[in-house]
């Protein structure tokens, strides 16, 4: 007889764990490690995945009381070392197995059955039913000397793609609005052709489109040979072992990424890359595909839930083996990879922000260790936990080294950064949201035909007073943090202690500030509607202003057509949010000015410095990428601030040692780990007593072991949402303490907690 343990997919902490049920002789071929499978519970049948078989009988239950398996539902999802991960993801992120398992299933695959009759088998029910579109369009010879219309921006965008190799058109389609249309187009002209390749599974089928592989480089730069020696190294020590390229934006990552990957499938092994959601572009799919062609599979939210199963399942039929994708790809069903790559390793978006809460860069991690790969992080300005395993030199076993590419291929330079102090500028009378040094900076752009971006930092503001003479934002004196300004009560908080101030007076202008005196003291902000307003009074007409906000990019396809319109534009200034400091490369923008550089700085996040720092340097690099050179300009109230002075002087060093002292000083990571646990109901009393338990029982476990802290409970700084209260308990451990085991039995000590919710963040990113 053979016996399955399945963990149930059951929204109840009480039933968390795997269970032992036999498998029939009918089902046992089939209830392998991955399926997912029918079990009976307590009189119903519910879904559950198979994490581990055996031969023998468990030990727990007499083997004649094991129930066995009704039915087998999915062919499997995953294998072993998968389970191994889940099960390692479970605890250290303390989330209930269910939870850590799902990640690792097909796309679209839901926890319900159904069934057409009673006695017929039971169905899984799925998204991915959607028929899949198969066709591929590469150019034609004709398209060599074939140029589109000026105002056809998707037809060019189209062939810019094709230009590194073929693709399949729902892969244009996910990447660039209206590509299915251009492409169509395309082929009436007779310079695009579009095949069908259905028989894409079996072996590498003829094709008639031209494979205009993308050049490879002549020579490696020296670094790049450092890098690709260093990740030829993990990869042939099997032992997880970690490389992080720390490279300058266009030092050729991405090169090196491909020359390790072909690598990698020379070995015979595999390869899984990520990057960030914004990343996965048309051209970033194109040059993998121009390299790897058919063994490329893309994971991309923007596919219909069809191609992504389709995509999915070609990784687990073993006929594709490099995969590129976004967070989630990391659970492809990838049977040996030999490399797993993290690009833009430092992105706050490979934390995944619901349960499982993991960090995409440390399961990756786990990952290469039970799969005997490495690991590659690519990033310009990488994590500070990175950097500190790199000068540690080990981390949880894997050895971790930093190669460093510091220069870009060509003759490319870096921009030259100004940072202006604003309240200098408001002492000497300036009152518009432009310093002088902007506005001429931004006339002289616009008298040049030349385009400029200006980014408004929308995260952080109305949250906290600020004072337009002088920058101060009061702080809590114990904590040294912003308070955050509460509008109901007009009252200031500290996040981290829970004292509160009443301020009776705030906002109105009859306060003063606390460092200066000044009366002009407000919850601060500006909006890109307000800055869109001033440039156009700023700039003579003709001048197109774009401004890209959530406001302008609600509807589908209105960030790329924006950008389109920017591209199309003679002479152009693209106003917006954060949002345009990422991926945008426009040879002929030249100037590049961030209208508020510190509002970021002031929240109560400890990661708040090195987040605006990386901002800055993200946004700074979007200046001069062609051949004129380009110009930054940050205005800030806190010019002295060390991430403006490292930004200014192109010295990350600056911002390091100013930002590690602190981080040492009140022990934060990487000096420390960070649990966060949130808890919300509608009753405010039954909040403030979960909370108080919850802190109760993390004191009691962890005594006074060293390294360890529980502030709180306090209220959240966002102490009310949709009619919940919300507080939160924070715990501090040492960076080798077993932080999830210790706040998940904690939060299991407590029970059922009736009206109460609960979310346990180890390593948490999201304070607030
Ligand atoms: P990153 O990923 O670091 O931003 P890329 O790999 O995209 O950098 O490289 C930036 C540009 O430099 C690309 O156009 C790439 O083709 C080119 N490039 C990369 N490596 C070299 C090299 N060794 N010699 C010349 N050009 C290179
Ligand atoms: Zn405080
Ligand atoms: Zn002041």
């Amino acid at each position: 007889m053979a016996y399955a343990s399945v963990v149930l997919d059951i929204p109840t902490r009480a039933l968390d764990g795997a269970f032992d049920y036999a498998a029939p002789e009918a089902l046992a071929p089939d209830a392998v490690v991955g399926a997912t499978v029918l079990a009976p519970l307590g009189g119903r049948e519910v879904v559950g995945y198979v994490v581990a078989v055996s031969e023998e009988p468990p030990a727990s239950v007499a083997p004649e009381k094991v129930k066995p398996l009704a039915q087998v539902l999915a062919a499997p999802a995953f294998d072993e070392k998968s389970a191994e991960v889940a099960a390692w993801m479970a605890r250290e992120y303390a989330c209930p197995l269910a939870d850590a398992v799902r990640p690792f299933l097909a796309p679209g695959q839901k926890v319900k059955v159904v069934r057409d009759a009673p006695g017929d088998p039971w169905r899984l029910v799925s998204d991915s039913v959607g028929a899949v579109d198969e066709r591929w369009a590469g150019l034609t010879p004709a398209a060599a000397d074939w140029r589109p219309r000026r105002n056809a921006p998707r037809q060019r965008a189209v062939l810019e793609a094709l230009a590194a190799g073929p693709q399949r058109v729902a892969e244009l389609s996910a990447t660039i609005p209206g590509a299915a249309s251009a492409v169509a187009a395309l082929a009436k002209r007779g310079v695009v052709a579009v095949e069908s390749r259905r028989q894409v599974r079996g072996s590498g089928g003829q094709t008639s489109l031209s494979s205009a592989a993308a050049p490879r480089p002549a020579q490696l730069t020296a670094g790049q040979q450092a890098a690709l020696a260093a990740i030829d190294a993990a990869r042939e020590a099997a032992n997880g072992d970690v490389v992080l390229v720390d490279g300058v934006t266009g030092s050729g990552k991405t090169e090196v990424y491909l020359d390790a990957i072909e690598r990698s499938l020379a070995s015979g092994r595999g390869a899984l890359v990520l990057v960030p959601e914004i990343s996965l572009t048309a051209q970033t799919v194109g040059r993998f595909r121009s390299r790897f062609g058919d063994a490329v599979a893309v994971l991309h939210s923007r596919l219909s839930a069809g191609e992504r199963f389709d995509q999915w399942d070609l990784v687990r039929q073993g006929v594709a083996r490099v995969v590129v994708g976004a967070r989630s790809a990391l659970f492809a069903p990838l049977s040996d990879p030999g490399l797993i790559i993290i690009d833009e390793e430092h992105e706050a978006s490979y934390k995944q922000d619901k349960n499982p809460r993991y960090h995409a860069r440390d399961v990756a991690a786990r990952m290469a260790r039970a799969r005997g790969c490495a690991l590659v992080l690519g990033s310009a300005t990488p994590s500070l936990e990175a950097l500190a395993r790199c000068r540690e030199g080990s981390w949880r076993g894997a050895a971790w080294t930093r190669v460093s590419m510091p220069e870009r291929p060509g003759a490319s330079r870096l921009p030259e950064v100004r940072v202006v102090d604003m309240a200098e500028q408001f002492r000497g009378g300036g009152r518009s949201v432009f310093s002088a040094p902007l506005s001429d900076a931004l006339r002289d752009c616009a008298s040049r035909g030349e385009k400029a971006v200006l980014m408004l930092n929308r995260r952080g503001f109305a949250n906290f007073l600020m004072c337009r003479e002088c920058g101060c934002v009061p702080e809590c004196p114990s904590c040294s943090c912003a308070l955050t300004y509460h509008e109901r009560g007009h009252y200031l908080a500290c996040h981290t202690c829970g004292r509160t101030w009443p301020v009776r007076a705030y906002p109105d202008p009859s306060c003063s500030c606390p460092n200066c005196g000044s009366r002009y003291m407000g919850a601060y902000g500006i909006g890109t509607q307000r800055v869109e307003d001033e440039l156009r009074m700023l700039l003579p007409e003709g001048v197109e202003v774009i401004r890209m906000d959530a406001d302008t990019t609600r509807a589908k396809g209105a960030h790329q057509r924006l950008l389109e319109e920017f591209d199309a534009a003679a002479s152009a200034v693209l106003v917006g949010t954060q949002m345009i400091a990422k991926g945008l490369d426009f040879p002929e923008v030249t100037l590049v000015g961030v209208i508020n550089a510190d509002t970021m700085l002031k929240l109560p996040d400890f990661r708040a410095a090195e987040r605006t720092y990386g901002l800055l340097e993200q946004v700074a690099g979007r200046a001069g990428r062609g051949e004129s050179p380009g110009q930054v300009i940050v205005q800030t109230y806190w010019a002295s601030h060390p991430a403006m002075r490292a930004v200014e002087g192109h010295d990350r060093a600056l911002f390091l040692e100013a930002e590690l002292a602190e981080r040492k000083e009140a022990c934060y990571p990487p000096y420390s780990r960070l649990g966060n646990v949130v808890l919300w109901g509608k009753s405010d009393a039954a909040c403030r007593m979960a909370s108080k338990a919850l802190a109760d029982a993390v004191r009691a476990s962890v005594g006074e072991k060293p390294g360890w802290e529980v502030l709180g409970p306090t209220d959240c700084v966002k102490a009310r949402v949709k009619d919940n209260f919300r507080r939160h308990v924070m715990v501090k451990s040492p960076v080798d303490a077993d932080l999830g085991g210790v706040l998940g039995a904690a939060v299991s000590s407590l029970g059922a907690l009736k009206g109460i919710n609960m979310s346990v963040d180890i390593d948490a990113y999201d304070m607030m």
